[in-house]
């Protein structure tokens, strides 16, 4: 049954990284007229990062702020509506589904499609807040590159860390990995690899204390959490690797979720356990997490709405 205070809506879209906004830009061609709601960070994770230089189309790099308003420039031409609220609660047992929002409206969607994104975890340091994009990054094959023939720190003890800084040791002089236990949580193929790298260095029960530097990364502060001791070290970049947290709270009990909270689609689409309701991007996404990989992933559940809605009753 419908809500007569709520608007409805064909196509709604929650989330505005790469993977909302391309959803944006398919469904508002496939004249759905799309409605975005950006969500607490508009724009997503690209709008942390400084430069983006894997995204094909930019030959010169482009600043993950500006290639975010270019993506909403090119959404907003073709029709779609960009809100700045975000969903407070969703019921997806009946349709159209149901959202409120934190400011008090309610909305109707035929079709949603979920594009809420993962948020790195943070080391919740003031150093790391102030020198991110200065040598503190959450991404290395974002930024591995730039930090050729220096020493690198990357903090995490599972097989992101591991794998990225097996990545950096292409670029960096040394990639110390920082953990705070004696054992990995990785993968023992990872462990192995990492291991047998002669330019990966571990400090093993450890934690970052403080990031060391002005305008850039210059050292990191360790403090060895069985003894206390504090030691510094020079570097040019710390990459935290302590696991992301897929942004779905709101579909907790109403979607099928991972172990590790993430959105589970069917292979090879973007359909999710509740018919109509589509999920692209990093919230469903836990291993590439590129901007690239999740715009394809929005234009995938963007025709899959479109075809779902066409063949639906
Ligand atoms: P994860 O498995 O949750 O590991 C996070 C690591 O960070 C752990 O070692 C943890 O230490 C450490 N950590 C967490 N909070 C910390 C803090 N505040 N300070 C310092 N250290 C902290 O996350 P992930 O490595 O991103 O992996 C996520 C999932 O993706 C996993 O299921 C993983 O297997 C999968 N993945 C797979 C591959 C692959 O197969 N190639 C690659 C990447 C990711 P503790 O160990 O002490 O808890």
């Amino acid at each position: 049954m419908s809500d007569a205070s709520a608007r409805t809506e064909k196509v709604v879209i929650l989330g505005s990284g790469p993977a909302g906004l391309t959803a944006a830009i398919y469904t508002a061609r496939a004249n759905l007229e799309p409605i975005v709601f950006e969500g607490l960070q508009p724009g997503g994770q690209l709008t942390i990062t400084t430069d983006v230089e894997n995204y094909p189309g930019f030959p010169d790099g482009v600043q993950g702020p500006e290639m975010m308003e270019l993506f909403r420039r090119q959404a907003a031409r073709f029709g779609a509506r960009i809100e700045q609220k975000s969903a407070s609660r969703v019921d997806l047992s009946r349709r159209p589904f149901a959202i409120d929002f934190d400011d008090g409206t309610k909305v109707e969607a035929a079709a949603l499609i979920i594009a809420t994104g993962a948020s790195a975890r943070h080391l919740g340091l003031e150093s790391e807040q102030r020198l991110l994009g200065r040598g503190v990054s959450m991404c290395a094959t974002c930024d591995g590159f730039f930090f050729r023939d220096q020493d690198i720190f990357i903090v995490g003890g599972g097989d992101t860390a591991l794998e990225e800084a097996l990545f950096l040791t292409r670029f960096g002089r040394s990639v110390t990995v920082v953990h705070r236990r004696d054992e990995l949580r990785a993968s023992k193929v990872l462990q192995q690899r990492a291991f047998d790298n002669p330019k990966i260095r571990f400090a093993w029960n450890s934690v970052v204390d403080e990031i060391l530097g002005g305008e850039k990364v210059e050292g990191v502060r360790l403090r060895d959490v069985r003894t206390g001791e504090l030691t510094e070290h020079a570097c040019a970049a710390v990459f935290v690797a302590i696991g992301h947290t897929p942004n779905t709270k709101l579909f907790e009990g109403q979607l099928e979720l991972n172990d590790a909270g993430y959105i589970v689609t069917r292979p090879d689409s973007t359909y999710t356990s509740v018919e109509g309701v589509f999920a692209c991007g990093d919230v469903q996404d836990w291993t590439y997490r590129q901007a690239v990989t999740a715009a394809g992933s929005g234009c995938m559940a963007a025709i899959d709405a479109e075809r779902w809605l066409a063949e639906s009753p």
